[in-house]
Order: C-alpha cells, then sequence, then structure tokens
C-alpha cells in the first residue's frame, strides 16, 4: 500500500489529548455497552451535527441493532472557542420519534446546554427513552445538570480540537483530539 501523506494541521497541536488507537479501541467498548442495552430493541440514533459527525459514523458500524438513523443541528459556538448564549437548536428531523427508544449521540458535553435542550425537544416529541453517549466529558464546565449514560472519556477544561470538533470550522478531519497551539487562535489580521 502507498504511504499514507501526514495531515498538515497536525502539527498545529500544541499536544494530542486523546490519540486515534485510544479513540478506536474505546468506542469498541462503548459500543458494547449500548448493544447490551438496546438488544432485541428498534433504536433511533440521534447524532448532533455536525460535531458528532466522525463519532457517529465510526460507533454506528459496532452497533449490532436495526437502527435508524437522523441528525440534528445545534449550534453554540458561532465563532473562536466562545459560546454565544443558548445553542440555536435546528429541529430538521425526518423520523418520527413517537414511542421510539432514542440514543443521542454528540463530540462533547460541555455546559450541558445543548444535550440537555435537545434531550427535552425529544422527550416532547414521545420518545419512548433518551439515553445520550458523548465521546468526551467536559465534567468543570458544567452549568446545567447533566449526566450522560455512555461516555468516552472525561477530559480537563481545554478547548480541544480534532475527530469532529473544529474551531472556526476547521481541523473536523484530524484523526485524534487534541489541544490548539495557542498562535493558531490569534485572529487573522
Ligand atoms: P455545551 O452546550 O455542552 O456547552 O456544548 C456543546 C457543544 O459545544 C459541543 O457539541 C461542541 O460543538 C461545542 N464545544 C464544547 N467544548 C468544545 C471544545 O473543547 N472544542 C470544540 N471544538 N467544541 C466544543
Ligand atoms: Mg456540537
Amino acid at each position: 500500500m502507498a504511504k499514507k501523506t501526514p495531515i498538515p494541521e497536525l502539527k498545529h497541536l500544541d499536544h494530542v489529548l486523546v490519540s486515534e488507537t485510544a479513540i478506536k479501541r474505546r468506542i469498541g467498548v462503548l459500543a458494547d455497552q449500548i448493544n447490551r442495552t438496546y438488544r432485541g430493541k428498534d433504536l433511533t440514533v440521534i447524532a448532533i451535527v455536525n460535531g458528532a459527525l466522525i463519532f457517529t459514523a465510526d460507533l454506528l458500524r459496532q452497533l449490532r441493532t436495526p437502527l435508524r438513523l437522523d441528525c440534528i443541528r445545534a449550534s453554540s459556538y458561532h465563532t473562536g472557542t466562545q459560546a454565544t448564549g443558548k445553542p440555536v437548536i435546528v429541529d430538521n428531523l425526518k423520523l418520527d420519534i413517537s414511542g421510539h427508544h432514542v440514543l443521542l449521540v454528540d463530540d462533547i458535553l460541555d455546559t450541558g446546554n445543548t444535550l440537555s435542550a435537545v434531550r427535552e425537544l425529544i422527550i416532547a416529541k414521545g420518545a419512548a427513552s433518551v439515553r445520550t453517549c458523548v465521546l468526551l466529558d467536559k465534567k468543570a464546565r458544567r452549568l446545567v445538570p447533566f449526566e450522560a449514560e455512555h461516555v468516552g472519556f472525561e477530559i480537563p477544561n481545554e478547548f480541544v480540537v480534532g475527530y469532529g470538533l473544529d474551531f472556526n470550522e476547521r481541523y473536523r478531519n484530524l484523526p485524534c483530539i487534541g489541544v490548539l497551539k495557542s498562535k493558531y487562535y490569534a485572529p487573522k489580521l
């Protein structure tokens, strides 16, 4: 096989917090938990995009239940690393979830604002049950009480990018989770 071209943006990372191998391994464990929970049940997965896109794609291929997939859009980080007030939830669900078991998937649980708002929306639509699976959990930043049933990694209070997570829409394609070098946060003049 031809040698892979290295991703130049990997050099933008100050340090890697979670490696590609660690993510792969942990997704296997999460999938086992989720497979046990929903064995024999009809499951609807709702991914909060864009952030959850890559995590969801990898997780779903390890799930062994005849599931349905839908996406919802939520944005709280409009520019830079700071949330700008309440998340905007764009309810563009195509599937009817009334009476269905829902697994919400997101990249990271931070203040809890996004997941609690989306969870309320799912409950209001009459879901039979709602559980949450996040790859990352920044417990120290919680503003509203929220616990995810399935957590990949608890991480410290640092702004991370990669594996779906962006900084100004860049870096989502990195295969690992890392912290950017400070010079890449600097606004372009
Ligand atoms: P919350 O509503 O829990 O504060 O934040 C959820 C959303 O904020 C996540 O889905 C993610 O899009 C964004 N977010 C929170 N922390 C980080 C971070 O460290 N890095 C990036 N790139 N996005 C984050
Ligand atoms: Mg997000």
